[in-house]
């Protein structure tokens, strides 16, 4: 699944390619990805005539901005956008296609059909599903160290359920809470409301270098992803704990072990990232630290 950064790419790369562009016709020809009118005939009629003014980003969905309508878009798992000219073969999985007024089209293909449209006035769409109950953005300039402590450090939820709860902090998916989580030392079951002032400044700058750099390198994916113009994400290559179970840890050597925290597959250094238990009072905590063969958990600091 694209996770922030590859959409944050999507975006750029679709500003390149539409931004300008006026909307001839669309047709639709998997009524369930539209969401929003019921009626895939409006949908179209609603989006003939207009242009496309600049492309957003709200958490992992895509707006595109358009003179009086936006259109929120949701790759899910394996939707994707690719600019063609009017006559170009159109590839099976194709659901929905935007005829431009200069000849080309804007094609979204599909293969898992999990991918949503919601089309709104222009303005409205922050005040309905799906975008209405959405958290911090982290790639926004409002998202200070401030901001962050004020929505994580009161829940006693594990910190990683915690990042991965989209109503705090959209777009942080999986594999960067991993990232992020081993860069600044946190084990991922701990609670948030135990982390101190310390860990919480470096999460949250742990948090942007690790977003920042999966930006830069054009998204990551685990299956190839591609992106708005074909472009293999690179991030992949620079994870330093995400997916590297059973290898040695980066810093210092230890086998990396895998577990499952709030459902996730979940990837850390027992040593880098020790799991303190601070309070004898609270109720035990899981003893669900470390693989199954229990193996590395003599690594553990006391
Ligand atoms: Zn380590």
């Amino acid at each position: 699944m694209p996770e922030l950064p590859e959409v944050e790419t999507v975006r750029r790369t679709l500003t390149d390619l539409v931004v300008g562009k006026t909307i001839q016709s669309v047709t639709v020809s998997l009524p369930r990805i539209i969401q929003k009118p019921d009626d895939i005939h409006q949908f179209e009629l609603d989006l003939a005539g207009h242009r496309i003014l600049e492309m957003g980003r709200r958490g992992k969905f895509l707006r595109f901005i358009m003179d009086g309508v936006v259109l929120v878009s949701h790759l899910r798992m394996e939707g994707r956008y690719g600019l063609y000219q009017s006559g170009d073969p159109v590839e099976k999985h194709t659901h929905v296609i935007f005829y431009f007024t200069d000849g080309t089209e804007l094609r979204y293909r599909d293969v898992r059909q999990f991918g949503t449209m919601h089309l709104f006035a222009a303005g409205d769409e922050f005040n309905h599903k799906p975008l209405s109950k959405l958290g911090l953005e982290p790639l926004d300039d409002a998202f200070t160290y401030e901001a962050f402590r004020d929505v994580i450090a009161r829940r006693t939820t594990k910190i990683k359920v915690a990042l991965l709860n989209q109503e705090y902090i959209v777009g942080l998916g999986n594999i960067y809470v991993d990232e992020a989580l081993f860069r600044a030392g946190i084990h991922p079951e701990t609670p948030a409301c135990e982390l101190h002032e310390e860990q919480l400044r470096k999460l949250h700058a742990m948090i942007l270098e690790t977003l920042n750099e999966a930006v830069e390198a054009g998204g990551s994916s685990i299956k190839s992803y591609v992106n708005g113009q074909g472009e293999m994400g690179m991030f992949q290559q620079l994870l330093r704990i995400y997916g590297r179970k059973d290898e040695p840890c980066v810093v210092c050597g230890h086998v990396v072990e895998k577990t499952v925290v709030g459902g996730r597959g979940t990837h850390f250094c027992p040593v880098c990232q020790p799991l303190k238990r601070t309070s004898a009072g609270k109720s035990k905590v899981r003893r669900k630290v470390g693989s199954a063969d229990n193996q590395g958990s003599g690594g553990v600091k006391g």
